[in-house]
């Protein structure tokens, strides 16, 4: 009986190292690694660039508090400012707590500027926000709140895609409204660019915030460093983490600095948030990713998995039905529960990760290679045949 609180139904592998897209279990296997901790080790594992970082640092200063001056905080601060529409940073250490501190932070927006009574916010049905009370009434999964005693109240939920019944929810309470620029828990579903810029419209006539959580959609997954900038609209503020770290914990709530205009000294803190190991290496993944090509490149490899999951669509009706999302934050919705497909896949030594509305999840690093995916798409093909009953 292990030790540990069984909150994780964990398939019964354990990996001893990683190296780029590869995963090595400690029964000798090796793994194509197409989950990547759920959209976490964009840059895959093990990469020179975020090792020396971390190796660096370790042997400088790991912690020191937010008490003091963190100046490669502050520059990694500066850096995502840069290469978003923000101009202020808070550093946390999850993408819950991003999300926590997007939600405080258009409460203490409003109340700064004289609206206390604004302090609903509207979200979207089928939403994933994270795991603390407030993120789960925010996501609002009837399995996420089962049992947890009365939800977080403040979120009003309206159909995803749906601007029309957003801007219906909106009320004299409201203060923000949140959603996933494409959905990931949720089984990879891209918002419309119309439905973004239309929550925009939503948000500047009411005088209230425009959040994304980009936690997992972000960090350069979509094909785009920001997931919204497909739509050519911009949030107020908005919440990252996963990526952002390669694999470290960080996260952070981006915003405007009018939209941050409440979050003042002692306003809100987290111990962790970004110290000096996680900064240097939040620094170290933008050093990849803000590189001239690169998100280019995740583009081309996206164009390039899409088209052969497409193909296998059409060849296997019987498993796959169609594929969706943007860049290497794809979907394939399945016509057998996707879970046997996982298992199939893993069986033949591929990672995926299974997602809501029947979806296999490809979200292989950002850094994979064309052969990479050729035997990605290989193992996909062989596990499908395999769940139709034919030879493989
Ligand atoms: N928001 C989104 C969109 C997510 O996908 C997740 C995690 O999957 C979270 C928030 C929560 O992040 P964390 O598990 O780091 O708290």
């Amino acid at each position: 009986m292990s030790a540990l609180m069984p909150t994780y139904a964990r398939s019964d592998l354990a990996f001893e190292r990683g190296d780029g897209a590869w995963l090595y279990g400690t029964e000798g296997r090796r793994f194509l690694d197409f989950g990547s901790g759920i959209a976490v080790t964009g840059l895959g594992h093990a990469h020179p660039h975020l090792v020396a970082a971390l190796r660096g640092q370790a042997e400088k200063l790991w912690h020191c508090s937010n008490l003091y001056h963190i100046p490669a905080q502050e520059r990694l601060a500066e850096r995502l400012c840069a290469a978003s529409f923000a101009e202020r940073a808070f550093f946390c250490n999850s993408g819950a707590e991003a999300v926590e501190a997007c939600l405080k932070l258009a409460r203490k927006y409003h109340d700064a500027t004289g609206h206390p009574e604004r302090w609903r916010v509207v979200v979207a049905a089928n939403a994933f926000h994270g795991r603390t009370l407030a993120t789960i009434a925010a996501g609002g999964q009837p399995k996420h709140l089962q049992g947890f005693g009365p939800a977080v109240d403040g979120f009003d939920r309206v159909p995803f895609g749906d601007a029309e019944a957003a801007a219906a929810a909106v009320g004299p309470e409201t203060a923000a409204i949140l959603v996933e620029p494409i959905q990931g828990e949720g089984g990879i579903v891209v918002a419309d660019d119309a439905y973004l810029r239309a929550l925009r419209g939503i948000a500047d006539a009411h005088g209230i915030l425009l959040l994304f959580d980009e936690v997992q959609s972000g960090m350069g997954r979509s094909g785009r460093l920001f997931a919204h900038e497909w739509a050519g609209v911009t949030p107020d503020g908005m919440a990252v983490a996963k990526g952002l770290g390669g694999g470290f914990p960080i996260g952070a709530c981006l915003a405007t600095a009018a939209a941050a205009v409440g979050m003042t000294a002692g306003s809100h803190g987290s111990t962790f948030g970004g110290n000096p190991l996680a900064s240097a290496v939040g620094n170290a993944v933008l050093d990849v990713m803000l590189a001239e090509g690169f998100l280019a490149t995740v583009r081309a490899r996206g164009e390039d998995l899409r088209a052969r999951l497409e193909a296998l669509v059409e060849r296997h009706p019987g498993v796959l039905t169609a594929v969706r999302g943007r860049g290497l934050l794809l979907g394939l919705v399945c016509a057998v529960p996707n879970t046997d497909l996982v298992a199939a896949l893993q069986e033949n030594g591929l990672l995926a990760v299974p997602g809501g509305g029947n979806v296999v999840r490809m979200l292989p690093p950002l850094i994979v290679g064309e052969e990479e995916i050729a035997t990605a798409v290989d193992i996909i093909d062989r596990a499908c045949r395999t769940l139709t009953g034919q030879t493989p």
